[in-house]
């Protein structure tokens, strides 16, 4: 037999397309931020992560240059070979007081927190029990566990209590339940104060993912603030990319839980240190977060108006909370189609989300709130959002 080696991709590329399951990487010239160039265009960004606009705050700016000036542009080598930077200690000391915990750990990025932290959490004689609509970092940090995996129906604790009575009468060594915080796709919030006593029921072990809740919730400081459930959350997970404003993965929790990941995290391990620039910025970020509520205040009468105002034009939200507002139409293509009506037509640049972020017949362009909009910029979406649905029979 002739093998052709890539042969496959072609076909499986064609696939793709045909079924409207592709990605288009556009180009930002500009910061992430509502007001940015993309593709050569001035466009309304209404699709970043960077919900406080802390990725371009100045103070954050400035802190990354200072400490690439003194320190350079990259760490050399994996923490536990040649060390960390004394910012790093900085940072994993401030984010614990953060956090009202006993310590933290700078990790990579949130992705590898997941895949690098929950195999060393469970194994073959214990149980993970996980929300349906789990982030996909989770379920591949399940995957790569040899432990019994039960999955509850998304946020239904009614449900996680029936899996974690088969979990106990299976004898399971441990139990861990795992959730994220806010749902990136929809904007719901885990009922995490359920979870917490069903949790202290079971003895079991309580991991939230809270990638999406931090600059959100809890006066900026994420779930398990915005519930007061500070040291009852066992793992903390989160990420600096985000509501935060830079880059980085983090874990906030007892000191056992701190030390034990930066012996057995196979990511932490094995991957390079952040750079000296990053770190510093993510102090500056967390720094900006407590002392400047402004942001997280605004970020919140946005998500509020806008909707308010979605709504009442006769889209579908789902169950949305939080500033991350889906718009939900169903069609695949449908949604490929509001997502670049709104690019080409309105300069609004917001993403289509399908299979596999979400099931094929939940397509959606998901809208994400920003602290930096002004009234006009939401008034204009607004319109330009109204218009299209309208064109597309959505609403
Ligand atoms: C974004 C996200 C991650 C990944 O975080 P990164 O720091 O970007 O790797 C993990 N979990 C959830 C729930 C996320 O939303």
């Amino acid at each position: 037999m002739k093998r052709e080696p890539e042969a496959f991709l072609k076909e499986e590329i064609k696939n793709i397309y045909d079924s409207n399951l592709n990605w288009v990487i556009r180009h930002l010239e500009a910061s992430s931020k509502p007001h940015s160039v993309v593709d050569g265009k001035n466009v309304l960004m209404l699709n970043t992560n960077n919900y406080l606009g802390l990725a371009t705050h100045p103070k954050v700016m400035q802190a990354s240059i200072d400490a690439t000036k003194k320190y350079g542009a990259g760490a050399g080598a994996v923490p536990v070979i040649a060390g960390t930077f004394n910012l790093t200690k900085e940072f994993q000391e401030k984010f614990a007081k953060f956090k009202e915990v006993e310590a933290s750990i700078l990790c990579q990025t949130g992705y590898a927190v997941n895949s690098g932290v929950i195999p060393q959490l469970i194994g073959k004689d214990d149980v993970v029990i996980s929300d349906q609509l789990n982030h996909g970092s989770i379920i591949d940090g399940v995957r790569l566990t040899s432990a019994k995996r039960l999955v509850y129906k998304h946020c239904d604790v009614t449900d996680l209590g029936v899996q974690l009575k088969e979990a106990d009468k299976s004898g399971a060594r441990r139990i861990l339940i795992i959730t994220d915080g806010v749902f990136s796709m929809d904007g719901d919030i885990a009922p995490l104060d359920e979870i917490s006593k069903f949790a202290e029921e079971y003895g079991a072990m309580v991991f939230v993912d809270d990638c999406h809740g931090e600059g959100v919730l809890g006066e900026g400081r994420g779930i398990v603030a915005h519930f007061k459930l500070q040291g009852k959350v066992h793992v903390e997970g989160g990420s600096m990319s985000k509501g935060f404003g830079v880059f980085g993965g983090t874990v906030a929790g007892s000191k056992d839980l701190i030390e034990y990941i930066t012996n057995k995290s196979r990511t932490y391990l094995l991957s390079t240190a952040h750079p000296p620039g990053l770190v510093a910025a993510c102090i500056a970020a967390v720094d900006v977060v407590e002392n400047e509520p402004e942001h997280v205040k605004k970020l919140w009468d946005h998500t509020n108006y806008f909707k308010k105002e979605v709504q009442e034009m006769g889209f579908n939200t789902g169950n949305s909370q939080t500033p991350i507002i889906p718009l939900i139409v169903g069609d695949p293509g449908k949604a490929q189609k509001l997502g670049e009506l709104l690019f080409t037509e309105e300069s609004i640049y917001v993403t289509p989300i399908v299979f596999p972020m979400v099931a094929k017949e939940l397509s959606r362009i998901r809208v994400q709130m920003n602290a930096l909009l002004s009234k006009e910029d939401l008034n204009n979406a607004l319109g330009a959002i109204e218009r299209i649905g309208k064109k597309l029979d959505i609403i």
